[in-house]
């Protein structure tokens, strides 16, 4: 099938557009695309339902790269905030000493996800006087007021208050004000910058006086530190639409006067039974749950990633399976390709099949990151092939084209290496790959036997050949 060029494009809350990408520098290749993604509160550790968008977060990067862009993306830690202040707190913790524990617990699960690290990771309590001095400045401008030691921003000041949740908030309530950093949208109010210090509270002494930040200042003031004024790309969840990505425009805007971010993306949930997976509801998974359960991380980054970012995705233990099947079916493929003895020649047929595939992989992925039509494309060749290589029709001439399709999807998907540690491999499927070892060298045919002591050896099982015959053990 013949593609009609399309350039990449994403959904646009701002304008409720798909629109082709074009960052302030103008289309790629070779441009660097400013990207800010709103990282996690770091008052626990993070669930599979934060982890969704942060997968996303990580086949953005990955996809931009692809079609040749360079990337400064910077990512927060949020490390302040009412629920991390109430359980340091309780903990007799200092808030450093309570939020390292979880920091690395999140950056530790990231490289676990194989998510790629941002070019910067920014901590909230690492930039307080710039944020106070970000809050003097709206102060100066008229943007703001004080009440009882902490400062607002004045949301009537701001006439395009409401231009990305597309909320019409011309009859809220003037001089209403609200001091948590999350409401309903029901509830447009003035938002705390600046909260004064509370009896037992930690504050920081500043040029506005002592205190603490809101959450929302934080990302407008370490994104134009680190970016500059006007943004490529702001990711986050669709949760954060409301009110955190409004008020960080409000606030942004009015500390610059431009533009803050070109296009905001935003993913949907992950569900459970239809309602979103969140640590209040209780409905949540952790990493260390799911390895607790034999699942592999590579079943749960592609379960997350297989679903494209704007709809909704229900989790469940059987989608876990299926993502740990489909990681199979594309294992067992390409050891077929690395093991099989091939006919010489080549298969046309398979090459226009490969070719087709990769052009509708990138299509699909171009078109707003729509993993699932892309993962379709993959397995689609994959039919062919696999028909191909039982016929004995598949070539030494089609490896390649092979081999780059399937390239293409692991520099995106990246699951077909298995991870060491936590290969997960059944006691069954050892003994049925060391069978299998048997039956290949019985058959003098040594490369296969040694293909899958290799496989073995990945998956953290370790074969020793005695005159009884094979003893293995997992590695520790
Ligand atoms: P938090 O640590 O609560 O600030 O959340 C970190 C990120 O996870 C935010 O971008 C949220 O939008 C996102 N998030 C929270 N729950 C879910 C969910 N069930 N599905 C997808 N993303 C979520
Ligand atoms: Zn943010």
């Amino acid at each position: 099938m013949k593609l009609p060029f399309m350039p990449l494009r994403f959904y646009n809350t701002l304008t409720q557009q798909v629109q082709p990408f074009e960052p302030l520098d103008g289309p790629g290749p070779g441009t660097t695309v400013r990207m800010y993604t709103c990282g996690p509160t770091v008052y626990d550790f993070a669930h599979i339902g934060n982890f969704r968008t942060f997968v996303f977060y990580d086949l953005l990067r990955r996809w931009l790269r692809a079609d040749g862009y360079k990337l400064d993306h910077v990512m927060n830690i949020t490390d302040v905030d009412d629920k991390i202040i109430r359980n340091a707190v309780a903990q007799g913790k200092s808030l450093g000493e309570y939020t390292d524990i979880y920091t690395k617990a999140f950056l530790d699960d990231c490289a676990t996800l194989r998510l790629e690290r941002p070019e910067r990771i920014a901590r909230a309590t690492e930039h307080i006087p710039q944020m106070a001095a970000a809050i003097h400045k709206l102060e100066e401008h008229g943007f703001t007021y004080r009440s009882d030691g902490s400062v607002y921003f004045r949301i009537g000041k701001f006439p395009e208050y409401g231009k990305l949740s597309h909320n019409d908030f011309s009859g809220m309530v003037s001089g209403a004000r609200v001091d948590v950093d999350e409401y309903e949208k029901s509830d447009a109010r003035d938002f705390a910058l600046w909260k004064a210090p509370k009896e037992g509270e930690f504050a920081w002494d500043t040029e506005i006086g002592p205190g603490r930040p809101g959450w929302h200042i934080e990302c407008s003031v370490m994104a134009i530190q680190y970016l500059g004024s006007t943004l490529d790309i702001h990711a986050g969840g669709i949760d954060l639409v409301f009110p955190h990505h409004e008020n960080e425009i409000a606030q942004s805007e009015c500390l610059t006067g431009k533009p803050f971010s070109r296009f905001w993306v935003h993913s949907e949930f992950l569900l459970v039974d239809g309602q979103k997976m969140s640590k209040s509801l209780g409905n949540f998974y952790t990493l260390r749950d799911l390895f607790g359960r034999g699942f592999t991380p590579e079943s749960v980054r592609y379960l997350l990633a297989s679903v494209p970012y704007r709809k909704g995705l229900n989790f469940t233990f059987d989608g876990l399976k299926s993502a740990q099947t489909a990681i199979e079916r594309l294992r067992n493929f390409k050891f077929r390709l690395d093991s099989a003895k091939l006919p010489e020649g080549v298969n046309e047929t398979l090459i226009t099949q490969a070719t087709a595939a990769v052009a509708e992989f990138r299509s699909a992925m171009d078109d707003d990151l729509n993993t699932a039509e892309a993962l379709g494309a993959v397995f689609e060749f994959l039919r062919h092939a696999n028909t191909a290589l039982d016929a004995g029709e598949f070539h030494t001439g089609n490896l390649d084209s092979a081999r780059r399709l399937l390239a293409l999807f692991d520099s995106v998907f990246d699951v077909l290496n298995p991870t060491a540690q936590t290969g997960g491999l059944s006691e069954e499927e050892v003994e049925q790959l060391i069978a299998a070892r048997a039956a290949a060298k019985k058959s003098r045919d040594f490369a296969r036997a040694d293909q899958i002591r290799k496989e073995l050896t990945e998956k953290g099982i370790v074969l020793e050949d005695t005159k009884d015959g094979v003893r293995w053990k997992r590695k520790s």
